[in-house]
């Protein structure tokens, strides 16, 4: 049985309103809509896998909020968490026993992380972790990957340009081409062009940054060999490898996708999970790169909400609903019938995807070309996709809003939730072919 959530006229007139008085009625871009055209639906509440809107609409939620999710809307441990938090106090601006209990889960849990820092966005932690870079290497060079997104920090907003070993240059107005001067971009699983890049520069390079599976071009796999080069040529040149987990993080295993392939990052950057729906971000690695932040070190880096007592709540129940229930072999399951639902979906009617995949992160590209970096991920249909995404969000499915992106899926998705979408799929595709 599927649904009709076509009608939406409230948030119609309130997109309108809104866009009087915030620029394009949102406060962060992606949630505008503008890649595929439309009204974004104005949410009323969220309940486990669900939205709702303020026209009574209810969808099958593959966003949760851009990833933080992981156990759908208003899990009870969660809420219970943070409602205790308000009553003791929102923010002292002191050392609370809260944060070294979350430092500590984000220790044991994360590989690679010795120390760490908290912060209030995933901005925040790559732009402390960049500079924390630079002071521990005395360098200034850092390389990107062309299609990875380290959030509105200066010195990463770089083109994705595909001219590989050029220096890249700003990619919005109002970075001054100063901020970006020191910005190398590469082509994302490149083996090559990053052995020429280390060759050329590799004593000049502070660090590395990377989504070790990205999700900000569409869900984007490394291959092996690509992650292997990497960590050789950074302990070889003293580069700092800084894996930005901030949506990988808590979502491809416990300890993120370093624990899954394997391979540890100097550093580690984390938001959207740990923060389960509150502003959180963390920034940590070894130690001895720690021990350069402020106090201890002479990295300057603070924040007055840092490590706000409400938002340290929703992380430790957050971290020890992870630990109790581990999610991952449900959340698997889940995805993989997910996937395999959207592929034969497409096959049925004749539309040519790429699909990839990994736990419950996951993008449906319509191109048949196979998806490995950004110039394979921009030879996808967008014109059909903003169709095809608009027969599942008339059908109550609510999927990212552009086709370079990652749908999530939560621990709380049943399979009848799948079914319904692979359903809305369907008659969506079929839509397709006229
Ligand atoms: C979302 C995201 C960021 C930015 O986090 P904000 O909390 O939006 O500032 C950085 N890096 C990656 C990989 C992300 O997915």
């Amino acid at each position: 049985m599927l649904t009709d959530t076509s009608k939406r006229t409230r948030s119609e007139s309130l997109f309108k309103h809104a866009s009087k008085l915030i620029p394009g009625g949102v406060n962060s871009p992606a949630r505008a809509f503008g890649g595929v055209g439309g009204t974004p639906p104005f949410m009323k509440r969220g309940d486990g896998a669900y939205l709702f809107d303020v026209d009574g609409n209810r969808f099958i939620d593959y966003i949760g909020s851009w990833g933080p999710h992981l156990f759908g809307h208003r899990h009870p441990k969660i809420l219970q968490a943070i409602e205790y938090a308000l009553t003791i106090g929102t923010s002292f601006g002191a050392p609370t026993e809260a944060e070294a209990e979350l430092a500590q889960l984000v220790i044991e849990m994360v590989p690679s992380i010795e120390m760490v820092r908290m912060v209030n966005s995933g901005t925040e932690a790559t732009m402390s972790a960049i500079r924390v870079a630079r002071g521990f290497t005395g360098r200034n060079g850092i390389v990107k990957f062309a299609g990875c997104y380290h959030g509105h920090v200066d010195s990463l907003l770089v083109a994705a340009g595909s001219a590989a070993l050029t220096l890249g240059c700003p990619s919005s107005p109002g970075v001054p081409a100063g901020a970006t001067a020191d910005t190398l971009v590469l082509p994302y699983n490149d083996c090559e062009s990053l052995l020429a890049a280390f060759q050329k520069n590799g004593d000049q390079l502070a660090a590395v940054i990377l989504e070790p599976v990205v999700g900000n071009m569409g869900c984007v796999i490394p291959t092996p060999e690509f992650l292997a080069l990497l960590r050789a040529l950074c302990t070889q040149h003293g580069t700092v490898l800084i894996f930005d987990e901030v949506m990988t993080g808590f979502r491809v295993a416990s300890g993120g996708a370093q624990q899954l392939f394997g391979v540890l990052p100097d550093m580690t950057t984390l938001g959207k999970i740990i923060g389960a729906g509150m502003p959180v971000g963390a920034y940590g690695g070894r130690a001895e790169i720690m021990n350069c932040v402020s106090p201890v070190g002479k990295v300057y880096q603070a924040g007055t909400l840092s490590g706000n007592p409400v938002a340290m709540a929703a992380g430790i129940a957050m971290l020890n609903l992870i630990r109790d229930e581990n999610p991952y072999p449900k959340l698997e399951t889940t995805s993989a019938m997910l996937a395999d639902g959207f592929q034969s979906a497409a096959a049925d009617n004749g539309v040519p995807v790429t699909i990839n995949r990994v736990g419950s992160m996951l993008t449906v590209f319509l191109t048949s070309n196979g998806v490995r970096d950004l110039s394979s991920a921009t030879s996808s249909d967008t014109a059909l996709f903003s169709k095809w995404f608009h027969g599942l969000l008339n059908r109550g499915v609510y999927l990212p809003c552009s086709q370079f992106e990652a749908m999530f899926v939560s621990a709380v998705h049943t399979s009848e939730d799948i079914e319904q979408t692979i359903l809305a799929a369907q008659a969506a595709f079929a839509t397709l072919k006229s």
